[in-house]
């Protein structure tokens, strides 16, 4: 597929200068930011082509050659060479631009966020009750958390000083080691020790977070939960996990959901299953109970001669389908009480009861029981 124009993706004239380029991106890339846009693809597409078409025109070098050659300068298919501009790219170059001065990300001057150590990520369980996983809740959740200093803002400088380059790297965050062996020559790249990665030292370090840059704090993340999660589902929220150090960026918040354990039902998948006990006469005899659901109590009918562990199914009753329309079942199973102590009268009666004849099973009644248990165990 042919690649669209860069300045015409941007929406800028030939003659624009880096400015308005930066503007255009600015512009278009919130526009189409995936936050903004949740899971549309197309707008991912276009945020990853606004993102490339902004890294090479905002380079005079690159955008020289792009004018000169096209697409082509680089040989063919992708511009930037072989690198394949990713949606990742695209957020990290959209972030790092968003704060403070834009830098070119395809070398020259590597840039000091980049090189910065990321924050931690942060995970966190929360538990959730049958009815809120049911109808889906919004929740917030209140985390501690590393976040920039108040002091320096993140800098980890103290007052107006400024960080200085790092002696030991000369501002590269990483360092070079040449080995040899009888393969050849290798270079060896780590991160400086010095600095860190940071490419710079400072000197006159924050009181407040002795040149870290970040300090313990509490903030309150609100989180939409959706119907029908599972234990162990998680949501991820992008950048509000621990900040860098010096102003590195965040990492993410990874919040688990786990279920509380129910008083009347069990879960089954999207079904509930609650569990009715009847007396003899009730199963006997037949009636109408209420039975509680996640829907509220719903009226039930108890058939004459019902069997102990007859499932009857109360259809929508369960909990809301994650990822489609409609909702689960409730199942309720149905046992029969046998009562633990009877008084003289109820005694005398059952004893009554035992000497009438259709009240122990015939033998195709009990095949037929069979029949019944069964069904259930698949
Ligand atoms: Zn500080
Ligand atoms: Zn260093």
């Amino acid at each position: 597929m042919a690649k669209a124009d860069f300045y015409g993706v941007l929406e800028v004239d030939h003659q624009a200068s880096a400015d308005e380029i930066k503007k255009a991106y600015r512009k278009l890339a919130i526009k189409y930011h995936p936050d903004k846009n949740k899971g549309d693809q197309q707008a991912e597409e276009k945020f990853k082509e606004v993102s490339e078409a902004y890294a090479v025109l905002s380079n005079a070098e690159k955008r020289a050659s792009y004018d000169r050659f096209g697409h082509a300068a680089a040989g063919p298919g992708n511009f930037s060479g072989g690198f394949d501009f990713d949606l990742s790219d695209a957020l990290r170059m959209f972030m790092e631009g968003g704060f403070g001065g834009f830098a070119d990300i395809f070398g020259g001057r590597q840039m000091a966020s980049e090189r910065a150590q990321r924050g931690s990520d942060l995970q966190i369980s929360l538990k959730l009750t049958l009815e809120e996983i049911s109808k889906g809740v919004s929740k917030k959740i209140k985390i501690s958390k590393l976040k920039a200093c108040d002091e320096c803002h993140g800098s980890g400088a103290a007052g107006n000083s400024k960080p200085s380059t790092c002696p030991t790297c000369q501002g590269r965050g990483e360092v070079r080691r040449v080995s040899r062996s009888f393969l050849g020559q290798f270079i060896q790249a780590s991160t400086c020790p010095e600095c860190i990665g940071s490419g710079e030292i400072i000197r006159d370090k924050c009181l407040v977070c002795h040149g870290e840059g970040r300090a313990k704090g509490e903030v309150t993340l609100s989180v939409n939960i959706p119907a029908g999660v599972q234990a162990g589902n998680y949501l991820s929220l992008r950048g509000e996990g621990n900040v860098g150090l010096r102003g590195g960026p965040a990492g993410d918040v990874y919040v688990v959901i786990d279920q509380k354990k129910h008083d009347d039902f069990e879960r089954h998948g999207d079904d509930t299953i609650y569990r009715l006990f009847i007396s003899f006469p009730q199963a006997a005899l037949g009636d109408d109970v209420e039975v509680p659901t996640l829907h509220g109590r719903v009226k039930i009918n108890i058939p004459t001669g019902i069997q102990s562990g007859k499932v009857l199914r109360l259809r929508g009753k369960g909990i809301r389908h994650l990822n489609s329309a409609g909702h689960g079942d409730q199942l309720v199973i149905v046992n029969v009480y046998t009562p633990r102590k009877l008084s003289e009268k109820e005694r005398n009666l059952f004893e009554e009861l035992a000497k009438c004849d259709g009240i122990t099973p015939k033998a195709e009644e009990k095949s037929f029981l069979d029949k019944l248990k069964n069904a259930f165990r698949t």
